[in-house]
């Protein structure tokens, strides 16, 4: 009899046989939970001290590399997980969403990592503001790691993603993770964490495992400590407002259900493509993992005299979805992820139907298909009306967490968006129409009470990631019902898992706390051309100010010629005295090419491509007969752990360029891009 461990302290934890958790495909018993309780004083003080101590250890980039290295790990084992999840209920498509979903995140966060985070570990949130009138005064944000452990209490129908989402920015920013899986799918969870653990990758203390319940583990925590939960709503109150959590200001975020809409705009009518778009995104998110998604569409609100056209569509549909037991050949619904979910479900759609009728999934007699399903967690999907949808209740309240969903009629644009709204904030919408100007008259009022908004027409469908998938890249969460909480968008997940503070001071002691050149900041300059410099040598804040070189009109005349760039401003002496200017003035890329010819070393060196430039700025004209000179700064250095196509290691160092004139007014401003070879 499999007894399933909790992960504490490093230790394995648990032999004795608690609750039996049914494999919701035949209701055969997959594994107990444990009898034997937790430590969690022991949990909290070793995330601290080991922990902590090891991620810290490693920088930004250093954690991002591991991701990576454990995304391919996991990857080269995802056959054992896939076995193990079609208990949850799962087909293979499902469970893809979950375990590829799961390493995939991994993935794009060891990207965002590497792309976006510093090495060491503070990023500074720029830019410098000046607060003195002579710049001996400045003011900017850095965020560093909270030096304090992230508990993360997950929902029962995405044990892998649900976990890798809040671990990936969380062990980027530093913290150690205490995750908490649903229990009823905990040994899909568990297998995971045995597989994470066999890679070896992740440092001692940075990821602990709780099977069971969480006993004084919100107690334990501290003001440095982070919470974030997925599941319900009720839950999510009562966690928020546990006393600790409140009295230590301890940062909570809830992802929780809610009662996502899609919309098909007045302007889809039953013979444009985008009818049957529409028909089959809302067929796919009621079935996909059986309906059980936080973002699956659970209201559709379509125009009145649409709305036999769409359940007839609907149903021709639906009645290609065979349900059952996923091992079966040709079942597209796997189960619900447990009968007490069922429960709740069938419970959900009885109080449904005080306001709604049904037109799909009763009197079908549709029954499930394969072996072992009398004993399984399985239900028809279910399609309900709601002919009054502009009274409060029903689906506007109720969230069946299944194959279920209710159409909406409704009268104009307006009445749309008011029906939307009464989601009271959702994870996210899908509005169909093929009419742009519906577009941007209704996107930006249903943004206001949504995380996410997908407007799907036949150009978007043909490559849309559907309306019912969070991506790393956007944000995930919702305000209002759907939680308000955050997860996702990039970096700014992992900005979540940082403290960000406000940093006044010289710009000497700016740049020195930054690691990040600041103008105003002392430089260092020496003999050796920076770009002479290998990687390891150079230090931010070494400096070369040029040579001058006075502009003449030859100047202009030959990079007009050279670049055909013949605009007025600089050869029509007439019109250019009617500008603001009074006078013709050289070309901004002129004086960004003839700043590089005052600061560029010619020969060979460590400096290996220059692949771009940011922040330009044109701020002061050049005129004919002006005189420039430039400051190159080394501004910030990262060392990504790369090397160049031969194997010769190289890291990224981003320049201050300061193009001055003879008045030393800052005439263009900007940093650049370069790869410089370490010492070998
Ligand atoms: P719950 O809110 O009951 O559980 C979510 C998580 O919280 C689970 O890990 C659960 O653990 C844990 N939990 C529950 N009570 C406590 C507590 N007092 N202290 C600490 N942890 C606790 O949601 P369910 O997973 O049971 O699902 C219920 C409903 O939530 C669904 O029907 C659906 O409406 C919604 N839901 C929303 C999701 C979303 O992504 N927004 C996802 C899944 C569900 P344990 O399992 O051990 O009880």
């Amino acid at each position: 009899m499999s007894v399933l461990q909790s992960f504490i302290a490093g230790q394995w934890l648990g032999e004795t046989p608690a609750r039996a958790l049914p494999s919701a495909v035949n209701g055969d018993t997959v594994a107990h939970t444990h009898e034997e309780a937790i430590d969690f004083a022991q949990a909290v003080d070793y995330a601290r001290r080991i922990g902590v101590r090891n991620l810290l250890a490693l920088d930004f980039q250093q954690r991002a590399a591991i991701l990576k290295e454990l995304a391919i790990y996991i990857q080269g084992r995802k056959d054992e997980l896939y076995a193990i999840s079609h208990h949850t209920g799962c087909t293979r498509a499902d469970s893809w969403i979950d375990i590829d979903g799961g390493f995939g995140t991994l993935f794009t966060y060891a990207s965002t990592g590497r792309k976006e985070l510093p090495s060491g570990n503070v990023a500074h949130e720029g830019p410098v503001t000046q607060l003195g009138k002579d710049n001996h005064f400045n003011g900017t944000h850095i965020l560093v790691p909270r030096r304090g452990v992230s508990v993360h209490i997950n929902a029962f129908n995405f044990p892998i993603w649900g976990m890798l989402e809040k671990f990936a920015p969380a062990f980027l920013a530093g913290m150690p993770c205490i995750v908490k899986p649903a229990t009823a799918t905990s040994y899909l969870t568990e297998a995971a964490v045995r597989v994470i653990n066999d890679s070896g990758l992740l440092p001692e203390g940075a990821l602990q495992l709780v099977i069971g319940g969480t006993g004084d583990l919100l107690d334990r925590l501290e003001e440095q400590d982070f919470v974030t939960f997925t599941g319900s709503a009720s839950t999510a109150l009562k966690l928020k407002s546990h006393p600790n959590i409140m009295a230590k200001s301890i940062p909570f975020n809830a992802e929780a259900d809610s009662l996502n809409s899609a919309i098909m705009a007045p302007d889809v009518t039953p013979e444009d493509d985008e009818f049957d778009i529409f028909a089959r995104e809302v067929v796919k998110e009621m079935t996909a993992k059986a309906g059980q998604k936080c973002t699956a569409i659970r209201r559709v609100l379509v125009p009145a005299e649409r709305l036999d056209a769409l359940v007839e569509r609907l149903t021709e549909r639906l009645d290609k979805i065979t349900f059952g037991n996923p091992a079966e050949e040709g079942v597209r619904m796997g189960a619900l992820a447990s009968r007490d979910q069922l429960r709740d479900v069938t419970d959900a759609i009885e109080r449904l139907l005080a306001t709604s009728e049904c037109v799909y999934g009763r009197a079908e007699g549709l029954k499930p298909v394969g072996e072992g399903v009398e004993n399984g967690a399985y239900i028809a999907p279910h399609l309900l009306v709601n002919r009054n949808p502009l009274n409060d209740g029903g689906a506007h309240d109720i969230e069946a967490f299944g194959p279920v969903t209710t159409l909406m009629p409704y009268h104009g644009i307006d009445e749309a968006l008011a029906l939307a709204a009464k989601g009271k904030g959702s994870l996210v919408t899908t509005l169909t129409t093929r009419d742009p100007a519906i577009a941007a008259e209704m996107i930006p009022v249903l943004a206001a009470q949504h995380g996410r908004l997908h407007i799907l027409d036949a150009e978007a469908s043909r490559e849309s990631t559907g309306h019912g998938s969070p991506l790393p890249m956007l944000k995930h969460g919702g305000p209002g019902r759907a939680g308000g909480g955050e997860e996702l968008g990039g970096i700014r997940a992992v900005h979540h898992y940082l403290q960000r503070t406000a940093i006044q001071g010289s710009p000497t002691m700016v740049a020195a706390v930054t690691r990040e050149y600041v103008r105003g900041a002392r430089v260092i300059e020496h003999d050796i051309h920076p770009f002479r410099r290998h990687f390891d040598d150079l230090q931010v804040g070494e400096s070369l100010l040029t040579h001058r070189r006075t502009v003449t009109e030859a100047d202009i005349v030959n990079f007009g010629c050279l670049s055909g760039d013949h605009f007025y401003m600089h050869f029509d002496e007439i019109a250019a005295k009617e500008t603001q200017f009074g006078q013709r003035i050289a070309h901004g890329y002129f004086v960004l090419s003839a700043a590089a010819g005052l600061f560029v070393y010619p020969g060979e060196g460590p400096v290996l491509a220059n692949y771009g430039l940011d922040t330009l700025r044109f701020i002061t004209p050049v005129a004919i007969g002006d005189t420039i000179r430039a400051r190159l700064t080394c501004k910030r250095k990262i060392d990504q752990g790369r090397t160049s196509p031969e194997g010769h290691p190289q890291g990224v160092v981003m320049w201050d360029v300061a193009v001055t004139n003879q008045h030393d007014e800052l005439v263009a401003s900007y940093d650049i891009l370069t790869l410089v070879a370490k010492r070998q």
